[in-house]
């Protein structure tokens, strides 16, 4: 069997991976770049080298490449249906904001459908030579990691996991048992993180201090998963002002309003939704900027959406807050903006005067957890460190060794691999 890292590969985007065994091969993810207003691509495999795809989760740096093989036919797309409906939201998004530089059409996105091929968690597909597992993966509504058999070896793809619980979804599997590949993600292989509730109270207490003080608070957040994550945590606390949701998220809450089966509690999901005030366009947007209120919305880096918008116009006061709840990738408007307090204001860097705050509220496993779920695998598997800045990965696969005694590599693009 041959294994080749397409791209993911000591960085954070545009993951895919090649497993090809004597019959049969299974490209596992195939997602873009997103830090560049030019997205980045993997390394180029031809519809005709694959026989099927595997897709984890939604996230556009997991799946935003995925059409480029539905151009002129296709490959049965191995998925949720949650992460199927989620995918084809974000990517239709995508090509409004990239469809220039995007080497596949709406059209090509569209046919991916007549592929799908539903799977749930703890449920298997046979498919040619292989079996394939899916496994909840605790990262976002309809991740799954992949457990796949074939040519009598066994393969774990973690895709992205978060073994602890939150306020939105349960924790992902971490015992896979006898396992002898290992594809892993590392975005926090080398960092613990503080305990989840502490930083729901004090995003809480954040919250209320700036709007209390007459400011507006704006959340960027990821339009699938953490915007309705930060909409719960602020209806359990009671919170008593006003929260706005914008844009794409408000198509995310309908599509998971029907799969309530990937959630912890539908329940509160549903109460939460209903609580929160939906923005219906330009006319609230121009005027909820002037409320002391919470403005809930995409996209989670800056790059685009009714975010952007709002922070060019409240990032001046310095009343205002612009609190970041996920992890900023290199090079993005988040990243810079936290780091040096620079936004781009109609086009110029400017030094932004609203306080801005970073909440670990993190969909990824800490450095504890991925010890642990590696910890309890049987047998003595190779191990592969992706999907994580390159020092994170390199660490990671050295602690392996150092820890577990276990062969370990963080692999660089273009990678092959013979096991
Ligand atoms: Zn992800």
């Amino acid at each position: 069997m041959r294994i080749k890292f397409l791209g993911g590969t000591r960085q954070v985007g545009k993951s895919g991976v090649l497993v090809r065994g004597e019959r049969t091969s299974l490209l596992l993810d195939y997602g873009v770049m997103l830090s560049r207003e030019e997205p980045g691509f993997p390394i180029h495999v031809q519809p005709k080298q694959v026989d099927a795809t595997i897709l984890t989760h939604a996230h556009l740096d997991h799946s935003g490449a995925l059409p480029m093989l539905y151009i002129n036919g296709g490959v049965p797309l191995i998925t949720t249906n949650l992460t199927f409906e989620l995918t084809e939201l974000l990517i239709e998004d995508f090509i409004g904001l990239s469809g220039f530089y995007l080497p596949y059409e709406y059209i090509d996105m569209l046919n991916m459908r007549r592929y799908l091929k539903k799977v749930s968690f703890n449920e298997h597909i046979e498919f040619k030579d292989s079996v394939i597992e899916f496994y909840e993966g605790g990262h976002l509504p309809g991740a799954g990691s992949v457990l796949i058999r074939l040519d009598g070896k066994t393969i774990l793809y973690t895709g992205d996991v978060n073994a602890r619980k939150t306020a939105l979804l349960r924790g992902a599997k971490i015992d896979f048992g006898e396992v002898d590949i290992v594809i892993t993600e590392s975005t926090y292989a080398l960092q613990e993180h503080p305990n989840r509730e502490k930083v729901e109270k004090s995003f809480v207490e954040y919250a209320r201090e700036i709007v209390e003080g007459g400011g507006t608070l704006l959340v960027p957040a990821f339009a699938v998963g953490r915007a309705q994550e930060i909409a719960i945590v602020l209806y359990k606390a009671n919170f008593k002002y006003n929260v706005y949701m914008d844009g794409m998220a408000l198509d995310a809450n309908e599509i998971l309003l029907r799969h309530g089966e990937y959630v912890r509690d539908l329940n509160s999901l549903a109460k939460a939704l209903n609580w929160v005030k939906k923005v219906g366009g330009w006319k609230d947007r121009k005027r909820i900027v002037n409320e002391p209120c919470v403005i809930i919305s995409p996209a989670g880096m800056l790059v685009g959406g009714a975010a952007a918008f709002y922070n060019q116009r409240i990032s001046k006061d310095p009343k205002n807050g612009i609190s970041f709840v996920s992890y900023q990738v290199k090079g993005t408007p988040g990243r810079q903006l936290l780091e040096e307090k620079v936004a781009l204001i109609n086009g110029r860097p400017r030094k932004v005067s609203a306080d801005i705050k970073h909440f670990h509220f993190s969909s990824h496993s800490g450095r504890s957890e991925l010890f642990d779920m590696i910890k309890r695998l049987k047998g003595n598997p190779v191990i592969f460190t992706m999907h994580g800045e390159e020092e994170n990965c390199v660490q990671f696969a050295k602690d392996l060794k150092e820890k577990f005694g276990l062969e370990a590599v963080a692999p660089k693009i273009g990678g092959e691999y013979e096991l």
